[in-house]
């Protein structure tokens, strides 16, 4: 698997694998926070993406019906690249139906009804918000 830098699970994800796709966090700025301190954000080359699920297809049940992306921050991609990878991860894993991840506020905010929309439909169903939500100065 490509993971860059730390990798954090949630407590309600104890059981689902999880897929890079970001690594390290865009804001990465929380007076509170040093989860990524050190990382310089980035995202994950595709052709990562698509090794990783070859690897998780080797490992995991072919009906998986749910999977985490990260690092801290998938929403940062654009809702094109999102959508590319709910489809790829279909291809994978047919019988998904949740793709959880972390992600900021501001990087929901950034995103239109309609994008929102969209990744709903493509699954994007289950996201986690930190508590930086209630800070307008961390
Ligand atoms: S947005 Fe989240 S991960 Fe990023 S610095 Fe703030 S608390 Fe940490």
């Amino acid at each position: 698997m490509h993971y860059t830098g730390p990798v954090y699970r949630h407590p309600l994800e104890a059981n689902t694998p999880i897929l890079e796709i970001t690594y390290g966090c865009s804001w990465n700025k929380c007076a509170f926070c040093n989860m990524y301190k050190g990382v310089k954000f980035g995202a994950s080359p595709m052709e990562h993406i698509e090794e990783d699920l070859q690897e998780l297809a080797g490992v995991y049940p072919h009906n998986l019906q749910k999977i985490t992306v990260a690092n801290g921050d998938p929403f940062a991609l654009s809702t094109k690249k999102l959508l590319e990878i709910s489809d790829m991860i279909r291809e994978y894993f047919p019988e998904i139906s949740v793709i959880s991840c972390q992600t900021s506020i501001r990087n929901i905010m950034h995103k239109k009804q309609d994008e929102l929309n969209q990744l709903y439909e493509a699954m994007y169903d289950d996201i986690y918000i930190g508590v930086e939500s209630g800070c307008e100065t961390c």
